[in-house]
């Protein structure tokens, strides 16, 4: 039996996390919300609209029973609290949160150097397929094709492009072989002048309820390619990141990808 803390368990995904922890039969040995949270105190369980847990939220790591495994989806700030946290417990961590700069995400993996980790922009499968076809695309349609990603998300999103947006860009540069930081163009707006062929485009909508919409565009003259996926429930995610935890328990320490987890590569 796996043991499972989640932290930000009151949030969209947190909360949707503790139902697949549920479907699946895995023991909630701890949840966390943030400090001040009116959610402190409540059962996740019921909080996430499936049988009580035996557990109730608290506001740190050290009030929660044993685990073998943390899911974090909080904020980058609170997730390397929980990394520093999870490599003096020994534990193993998976973690969806996005946002994290360069700094940052050096850091984190600094912390983590001894633990066995799967992080991922995008717990999905579908997206995790769409990755790796993308980077086969952009393999063969070289820079005379312009790409292009855009993406869409719900109004509370607080960073961007989103992560997967960012993993599929890279993806198109891998693919090229050329460097994602020199192609990747995040703004245009006024005289822009042409576009430099071979450069990589972000556009990002932010509206309403939109779960997660993703599209790489492969455009030439007379000849254009869409790769696209589309998140129409949170549960995708959350599914995904359980089955990370489940296949991480095996795991030797090491930072992996939700491609190794499905064994896509
Ligand atoms: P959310 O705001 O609904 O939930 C985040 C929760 O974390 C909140 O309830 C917040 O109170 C809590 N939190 C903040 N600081 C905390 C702390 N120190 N300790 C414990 N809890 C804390 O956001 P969300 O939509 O659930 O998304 C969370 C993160 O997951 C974002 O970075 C988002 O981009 C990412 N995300 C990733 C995937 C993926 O597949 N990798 C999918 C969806 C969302």
């Amino acid at each position: 039996m796996i043991r499972i803390i989640v932290a930000g368990a009151g949030g969209r995904m947190g909360r949707n996390l503790v139902r697949a922890i549920a479907d699946e039969g895995l023991e909630l040995t701890g949840a966390t919300e943030r400090p001040g949270s009116d959610l402190l105190g409540t059962n996740p369980g019921e909080l996430a609209g499936v049988a009580a847990s035996g557990i109730l939220i608290v506001d740190s790591l050290k009030q929660c029973q044993a685990a073998d495994v943390l899911i974090d989806f909080t904020l980058p700030e609170s997730s390397l609290g929980h990394a520093r946290f999870a490599a003096e417990a020994g534990m193993r961590m998976v973690v969806g949160t996005t946002g994290f700069t360069t700094t940052q995400l050096h850091e984190f993996k600094s912390v983590l150097a001894g633990n066995a980790v799967v992080m991922a922009a995008n717990f999905s499968i579908g997206v995790n397929l769409a990755l790796g076809l993308i980077q086969r695309a952009a393999g063969i349609l070289d820079e005379r094709y312009d790409a292009e990603i855009i993406e869409a998300h719900h109004k509370a999103k607080v960073d961007a492009p989103s992560g997967t947006a960012l993993a599929m860009g890279r993806a198109v540069a891998d693919g090229r072989e050329t460097d994602f930081n020199e192609q990747a163009v995040y703004a245009r707006h006024g005289h822009t002048g042409q576009r430099d062929p071979g450069s990589i485009g972000f556009s990002v909508i932010r509206a309403g309820d939109i779960v997660g919409e993703h599209t790489a565009m492969f455009a030439a003259a007379g000849d254009r390619l869409e790769i696209r996926h589309i998140a129409t429930d949170r549960m995708t995610f959350a599914t995904g990141a359980v089955r990370a935890a489940k296949w991480l328990k095996d795991q030797p320490p090491g930072f992996y990808d939700m491609r190794d987890v499905l064994e896509m590569q």
